[in-house]
């Protein structure tokens, strides 16, 4: 850190990403990739852009905007897209917190929540999960803040109902709800539909999972009109241009190509179910996970412990040294060959440990 830095950034606590190792090859389960390559269609249309990288991209992305209203069943003045999901998720703490409007969301969800609201001096209120992991909706019933809820939950991978999160936002009508749907396409429900009723909710989705494009960086908020207007103020007062122009297209193109999308996700929930059921057999407990994404833990052997012998093994996965959940692992879904290897390579680290 420099003498130079200013006071309120000196204290801020980065928010750590999954190790992206490049000493060796692992199978690599640990930051919530998609095993599958983007689309073809993606591909092909993002390589075009390249010839046109001296021109600025278009701020609106008016191509994609066009498919993605028509497929999430809204508006275009519904939708702005961002730089991953991240982006809108911190557009929605400058938007809505300040001093009298905290950040609220529950202990254990996604590791960014504090940090936004750090970043953007926003104070913090953390509701703790009930002890099964699962949220009470009543819980946030009466809170007066912005209320931030990602569906299905992470590292949990639960889900709360569309219909508990209408109650929510019935009973918030002052206050606006954020709804992080990053993991919605590997068995959530959307809230999506929630929109024309109620004008303080926004819901983030991201092409960064289901859409095999993490490294693309493309998200986006779906919200009134009115709230889409507040986020495109900050959108154009930071940075316009946060959609490349291969993005935008890769993006248009993941789109047009919806069946690839849809058979991905339909193989990974195989495949969970799959890892999930095997992990039982040898002992593991797991949490109802929907997402693309297994919580688990297991008696004999600790998580951290877990979590680098599997290091050791190849297998990359994720720990979060955090009360509550530091005996878990959370293993991200990737290919059968993944999983069965994952499962293997387990066998053999609980057979020498027990
Ligand atoms: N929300 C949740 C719950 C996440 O786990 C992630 C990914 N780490 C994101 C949002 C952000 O993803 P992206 O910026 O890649 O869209």
């Amino acid at each position: 850190m420099s003498k130079f830095l200013i006071e309120k950034f000196k204290k801020l606590k980065p928010y750590v990403p999954g190790e992206q190792p490049k000493e060796r090859k692992f199978v690599k389960l640990n930051t919530n990739e998609s095993p599958f390559p983007p689309s073809k269609k993606a591909i092909e249309l993002a390589k075009k852009e390249l010839n046109r990288l001296n021109l600025y991209p278009d701020p609106d992305c008016r191509e994609l905007l066009s498919v993605t209203a028509k497929k999430l069943g809204v508006s275009e003045e519904n939708i702005i897209f961002t730089n991953g999901s991240d982006d809108i998720l911190n557009f929605a703490f400058m938007a809505y917190c300040n001093d009298n409007t905290p950040a609220i969301y529950p202990e254990i969800s996604y590791g960014f929540y504090p940090v936004f609201a750090d970043i953007n001096n926003v104070p913090k209120k953390e509701i703790p999960l009930k002890e099964d992991f699962s949220i009470d909706i009543n819980d946030y019933i009466d809170q007066n803040g912005t209320i931030i809820i990602a569906n299905p939950n992470a590292p949990t991978g639960l889900t709360v109902s569309v219909n508990e999160i209408e109650e929510l936002l019935k009973a918030n009508r002052n206050r606006i709800v954020v709804i992080d749907e990053a993991y919605v396409d590997f068995g959530g429900e959307s809230a999506i539909g929630l929109i024309k009723k109620y004008d303080n909710l926004l819901v983030t989705q991201t092409f960064s999972k289901s859409r095999s494009m993490a490294g693309a960086r493309l998200g986006y908020g779906v919200a009134s009109k009115e709230i889409i207007n507040d986020l495109m103020r900050i959108k154009y007062s930071i940075n316009p241009y946060n959609i490349n122009r291969m993005t935008a297209a890769a993006g248009y193109g993941s789109i047009m190509d919806d069946e690839y999308f849809v058979n991905n996700c339909k193989t990974i929930i195989k495949n969970r179910e799959y890892a999930t059921n095997e992990l039982i057999k040898l002992g593991f407990v797991t949490t109802e996970s929907k997402a693309n994404f297994i919580f688990a833990k297991h008696d004999k052997i600790d998580g951290k412990e877990l979590y680098l012998k599997l290091k050791e093994n190849g297998v990359l996965v994720r720990h979060f040294d955090k009360d509550r959940i530091s005996s878990y692992v959370r293993i991200t879904v990737g290919s059968l060959s993944e999983m069965q290897i994952l499962i293997q390579t387990i066998k053999n680290i609980l057979e020498k440990a027990l």
